[in-house]
This record gives C-alpha cells, structure tokens and sequence, in this order.
C-alpha cells in the first residue's frame, strides 16, 4: 500500500501526463514529417520546378543586384558567356537565360544563384590570365545550375523552410526564409564530387567552344598556390590541387586538344 502510494506520487497527475503524452506525439510527428521532407527534398531536387527556383531567385537575387556594377566589364563578361550558352544542349535549357552580376569587390570568388545569375567578382577577374580560364570558371558555374549543385547548397532545412513559408503565406517567414537562403548562398559549400562533375561539364563547354581546351586548369592551379588569399574561393570550392589532377586526366582520356590560349578582353 505505502509503496502504491508512492509510486502513485512520483507520478504527474493524469492531465499533466495527458499532455506529456500528446506533446510527444507532436513532436514525433513533426520529426517525423520533417524526416520525410528532407528526404523527399534531397531525391526530388532535379525535379523541383523552375517556378519555385525563379521564386527563390526573385527573392535573393535583388539583394546581389544593389551591389552589381553595370559596366563595361559586366556587359563583356555577359557576352561570354553567351558564347557557352550557345554550346548548352538545347532540349535541357531552352527555358533559362543566364547572366552575370559583376561585384566590384576584392573577394576572389563566383557564386550560381537560384534564378539564373552567375554571380563573378572583381577580385576573381583580377586574378584571371586568359579569356580561355575564365569561361572555364564561367563553364564550372553553368555546371553547378545543370546538376542543380546551387539549390542543394542552400541545405535541405532550408529549401523545407523556404517550402513551408511558400506554402503558409507567411510573410514573416519567408522574410526569414529569404535571409537564410541568402546567408547559405554565400556560404554554400560544394562536395568534392559536385565540384568534379562541375568541372567536367565546364572542359566539355570549353571544347565545344574554342575546339581545344587550353586554360582549363590554369586558374584552379593559380589558386592552389595562393591559398592565403584566396580563403573566400576556397570555402566554397575545396581541393584546387585534386580538381587540377582530376582535370588533367580527362583532357588526356578525351583526347582534348590544347591550343592558343585567347587574351582576355580589353574591357576586363
Ligand atoms: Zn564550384
């Protein structure tokens, strides 16, 4: 008897158990759901609509936009890469047109934003040699957008985030969506693998483009001896030395020709 009443004493009254009981409930289910959309985010990202990629887009790229400098330089970076969109298998593509923002900003980097926008900055032009290793960086981001590499960096809480928000209609919360995502976007930071396969996409665009592929390896080769000043590149495309090896070992099994490199445009 004394030990029943003990133990009946130990424990939370009825209500308060109830409730315990329910507020597990809750939290398992919304685990639960928040296990199956990330699953279903990271096995459906090739299949999320260009729409909803346009809306994140239409909410982060403004932002990139106030900092972008029309110029001369941006206007020729956006020629070329018009030249490597014209390579691009049309059936894929048809219904994107990329562009460039140029930042006049020392940071030594390129960023794929949703919507699109290759995002090139100063600093990184600074420190290219030829027009041949800059469309093989321009070639790299368009890789990104094509394996979708740029909606995968922006995490899967995110995009479930950005889903929700977009769903809801909360306006508060795609606010804090919009800023995460941006935050992420420049942070985002690529796997090995996802690097590779950019740059393989990139060569194959190079080839098509000039005929060979001379340039390929020059920037990644350039930044894996600078390694101090590069640390914005750096973060968000790891390993220049192994992408350099990896690169070099394509050109040779494709049979890739290596010509002339071209001088950067005058405007750059
Ligand atoms: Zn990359």
């Amino acid at each position: 008897m004394n030990s029943q009443k003990s133990i009946s004493n130990r424990n939370p009254p009825p209500n308060n158990r109830q409730l315990l009981i329910l507020l597990g409930l809750l939290v398992g289910l919304i685990v639960g759901i928040i296990w199956l959309l990330n699953l279903l985010v990271n096995g459906l990202i090739g299949l999320i609509p260009l729409s909803v990629e346009q809306w994140l887009g239409s909410v982060i790229v403004p932002v990139y936009e106030q900092q972008a400098q029309p110029s001369l330089a941006q206007d020729t970076l956006n020629q070329l890469l018009n030249r490597l969109e014209k390579q691009l298998p049309p059936q894929k593509y048809q219904h994107r047109d990329y562009r460039v923002l140029y930042l006049p900003d020392d940071t030594v980097n390129a960023l794929a934003l949703p919507g699109d926008v290759i995002v090139i900055y100063a600093g990184l032009v600074q420190q290219v040699e030829s027009e041949n290793e800059l469309m093989m960086v321009l070639g790299h981001e368009l890789g990104h957008f094509a394996y979708r590499d740029h909606l995968r960096g922006l995490g899967r809480n995110l995009l479930l985030q950005a889903a929700i928000a977009y769903f809801i209609g909360d306006a508060g919360a795609i606010q804090s969506a919009a800023a995460s995502a941006l935050a992420a976007v420049s942070q985002s930071r690529f796997s090995q693998s996802q690097e590779l396969q950019a740059d393989e996409f990139g060569l194959v665009l190079l080839q098509q483009t000039y005929g060979h592929v001379a340039g390929a390896t020059d920037f990644f080769a350039r930044m894996s001896q600078k390694k101090g000043a590069n640390r914005a590149l750096l973060s968000t495309h790891p390993a220049s030395e192994k992408r350099v090896m990896e690169l070099q070992r394509l050109i040779e099994k494709q049979n890739y020709p290596i010509k002339e490199r071209s001088p950067l445009p005058k405007s750059l």
